[in-house]
């Protein structure tokens, strides 16, 4: 069974290879069939039955789609839940504290999701994608090892369906990089220590892999292109050299030939440039080196590698320009073969998919072409091999497919709705005074006097919980079943109910419970021009979990006010102030597959300049609070730090352009989902909002000194009920929270809210912890 002679011709996957491919299969089977797992309605056999599917379903397609399926092209990148949480399991770096969990996959489900008491490893999100992973813990007595052949079986699986697969798995430095000290750690414990402890462990797989024939294997090493990380992790650049010197250096020199120690080595570097680390890559003595040529350049081309150019955008869902990237890769020194410059789990499977029907493509925002210019995971396959055709025997033997990629380009370039010259002149006429409102102290003046607020004022985020009933009606109305009307009168019932228990509880800012808003990014994209929605372009965003981003394809208007109505009935019900709420321009572009012909500066400023005539009309409504959520302004933040200074100016501009129009007595609210805030400290205060929410309850108000070091003297609302577990908190239990706030900060400034968004709470939790919260904030105000 080992066949594993690729290199004598000196080539690797001379027609071309992906880095991995979307896991959750086409219509999301392996999502149904884990989550019928975890419900008891299937038991193990069925799912392993479901997951096989899948997998045979994805390697049939890609060698359909032109991978090669005898020479490691294909790579063998399923997971069940997560490739991080996987390479833990395959190495045995289970945390002790998951003592006698059990074996196999209800082990593997355990750690991802918890049971009973014990709480789950802590998930994070994986670079610069809206992608999440398991992190692992690492002590000094984590013991690794072999510990789980899942990697090997699934190669023999695909072996015996006819396909030589490239298993894939984290690679050891990234591995060490992402993980965390356990609490059992001594303090000042790095993971990444352990780097020589852990080698042995891959080596053990790579003859556990070569055993099986597997004539490469493929070792994601994304860590390598992180600045964040890295600071993260403590650990420099020099020292991330020498440890990809001493990992690879010790895994190349396990011996390749037939049967033998190790298959060929790929490492790859997604996500961004490898920058200086490509050198002691290289000079390691792996057999191959994939780059990321859409987000990072290769300056020094390797010289002993082979060097797998990821010239197709693993990433983002347009179309390519073929012949500019045919181009790009002529001008690499030495063999090179073609790659996706990162795996395409972020992308949906296949734009053919898409109904596209014509009723349905006005409400969704395509333009009938729009299809020709998207280019999801399968159409990606066909340009990698497309490229490789054309690497392999000149441009003229795929000219048409290299004239249509131009054609669909040129037409893209020139549709109507790409560029609408109403919105060009507007942002072209900005002028500094659009990014700025008048003095903070003035603003503060005329907000006293307007709203008239106790102190440590007391409000929520903005969802309130999203009951069954709800959802119902709004995927009834959806599919055409509920008309308007009646959809409308089912909403204002709602507002009105959620209206009344806050007035009834003794909030002193409300919010309208945002029940007809089926996600914070969606809502938006199908209410204003320049976006579509798809039907089948799901990604997954960890574990089980799914989403659909809109596509931001064009010049960005908004036909007609979207929000204004809901709250001005919120409004009309009550005396107390309600809360206008909208999602911020930079996460509306964190959360949507965005245009790629100009630069995301300008995009967010179109979708600020909409976002800024919203809030002029609650204005006019009479709204005089109004909240600009920006949850994923840190999400964005490019992992070079070079580059983070540029980001940090135009995300919190565009934040600016869309706030700033409002008047000094309206109070500009916003909320922001974390509490650590490290390199984003100073653009919260250039934001400028009059109050920011945070995340605070678990981390016991850690951050409201910090912001008070920082300088920062605006309105704070510390969480002080952690939304993100379902126990109620004690009135005790936030007084103390609330205490240590306002011994820390300046009690004038300080807020009184939950950590985030009620919606996914249930109401018999969130009743009697929002009378909590509003007794402690009695509490503490008759103290000051
Ligand atoms: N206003 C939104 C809500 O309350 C904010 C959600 C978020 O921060 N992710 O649900
Ligand atoms: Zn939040």
């Amino acid at each position: 069974m080992t066949t594993t002679d690729t290199t004598s011709t000196g080539a690797a996957f001379p027609g071309g290879t992906i880095l991995g491919y979307p896991r959750i299969g086409r219509r999301r089977e392996l999502k149904r069939a884990v989550e019928a797992y975890w419900a008891g309605r299937t038991d193990l056999d069925t799912l392993e039955a479901a997951a096989r599917e899948v997998r045979l379903a994805t390697l049939r397609r890609l060698v359909e789609l032109g991978l090669d399926p005898a020479d490691g092209s294909v790579p063998g990148s399923f997971s069940f839940y997560d490739q991080v949480l996987d390479a833990a399991v395959t190495l045995g770096a289970v945390p002790d504290r998951f003592d006698g969990l059990q074996p196999g996959l209800p082990g593997y489900f355990t750690l991802a999701r918890g049971a009973g008491d014990q709480p789950p490893l802590e998930m994070t999100k994986w670079f610069d994608t809206n992608y999440h992973y398991l992190v692992p813990e690492i002590s000094p007595a984590t013991t690794f090892s072999l510990a789980d052949d899942r990697v090997v079986r699934e190669h023999l699986e695909a072996r015996e369906a006819g396909v030589t697969t490239r298993p894939v798995v984290v690679g050891p430095v990234t591995f060490l990089l992402l993980a965390k000290s356990s609490d059992a750690a001594p303090e000042g414990f790095r993971p990444f220590d352990r780097l020589a402890d852990l080698v042995p462990a891959y080596a053990a797989l790579l003859g556990a892999l070569a055993q099986a024939g597997a004539p490469w294997v493929q070792l994601d090493e994304p860590g390598l292109v992180s600045d964040t990380l890295l600071d993260a992790a403590g650990v420099t650049r020099a020292e991330v050299a020498d440890a990809v010197r001493s990992a690879y250096g010790t895994l190349a020199a396990l011996t390749v030939d037939d049967g033998g120690a190790r298959p060929r080595l790929l490492v790859t570097a997604p996500y961004g440039d490898l920058g200086d680390l490509l050198t002691p890559l290289d000079e390691s003595g792996v057999e191959a080196i994939a780059v990321d040529l859409v987000r990072g350049s290769a300056p020094v081309a390797p010289t002993r590698a082979h060097l797998v150019a990821g010239v197709i955008d693993g990433h983002g869902v347009w179309r390519a320009d073929l012949e500019a990237r045919l181009d790009r890769l002529g001008a690499l020194a030495g063999p090179v073969s073609v790659g996706t410059s990162t795996s395409l789990l972020h992308v949906p499977h296949d734009v053919d998919d898409e109904t596209w029907s014509d009723a349905a493509a006005d409400r969704a925002g395509r333009t009938p072409e729009l299809r020709r210019w998207l280019a999801f995971a399968d159409q990606k396959v066909r340009e990698v091999t497309v490229l490789a055709r054309a690497l392999a025997g000149g441009p003229d033997a795929v000219r048409d497919a290299l004239d249509e990629a131009s054609a669909a380009l040129a037409e893209r370039a020139a549709a109507p709705g790409v560029v609408v010259p109403a919105v060009r002149e507007r942002l072209a006429a900005l002028t500094e005074d659009d990014f700025a409102r008048g003095a903070h102290d003035e603003r503060v003046a005329a907000q006293r006097e307007r709203l008239g607020l106790p102190p440590l004022p007391t409000t929520t985020i903005g969802s309130f919980p999203q009951t069954s009933e709800i959802r119902k009606a709004r995927s009834a109305w959806a599919k055409g079943e509920l008309g308007d009307e009646a959809y409308t009168t089912a909403m204002r019932a709602e507002i009105e109910r959620v209206v009344r228990l806050q007035e009834e509880i003794g909030l002193d800012v409300l919010v309208h419970g945002e029940p007809e808003r089926n996600d914070m990014v969606q809502y938006f994209a199908e209410l204003l021009d320049g976006f579509a929605t798809t039907d089948l372009g799901w990604v997954q965003s960890y574990g089980s979990r799914c989403v659909r981003p809109p596509i931001l394809w064009g010049d960005v208007t908004r036909p007609a006010p979207m929000t204004v109505e809901w709250t001005r009935y919120a409004q009309s019900l009550t005396e107390q102030p309600v809360k206008g709420m909208l999602t911020g321009p930079v996460t509306i572009l964190a959360w949507s597959f965005v245009r790629d012909d100009q630069p995301l500066a300008d995009t967010a400023n179109q979708v600020a300049l909409a976002l800024r005539d919203e809030v002029r009309d609650l204005e006019e409504a009479g709204t005089a609070v109004v909240q600009v959520d920006e949850p994923a302004l840190r999400e964005l933040l490019p992992l070079r730090r070079a580059d983070q200074a540029d980001y940090l100016r135009w995300s919190v501009g565009s934040f600016r352009l869309a706030t700033a129009g409002a008047a000094a007595s309206t109070q500009v609210h916003t909320h922001l989902c974390y509490s650590e805030f490290g390199e984003v400290i100073g653009a919260i205060d250039g934001l400028d909002a009059d109050v920011t929410s945070i995340e605070a309850a678990r981390s016991r108000m850690e951050v409201v000194p910090e912001l008070n070091a920082a300088g920062y003297a605006r309105g704070v609302g510390p969480g002080v009920y952690d939304i993100h577990s379902p126990r109620v908190p004690s009135v005790q239990e936030v007084t103390e929270l609330l205490g240590l706030a306002v011994r820390s900060i300046d009690p004038a400034v300080v807020w009184v809210n939950p950590d985030c968004g009620l919606k996914t709470r249930g109401y018999a939790e969130v009743e009697p912890s929002l009378r909590h919260l509003v007794a402690a904030a009695q509490t503490v105000r008759a103290g000051l």
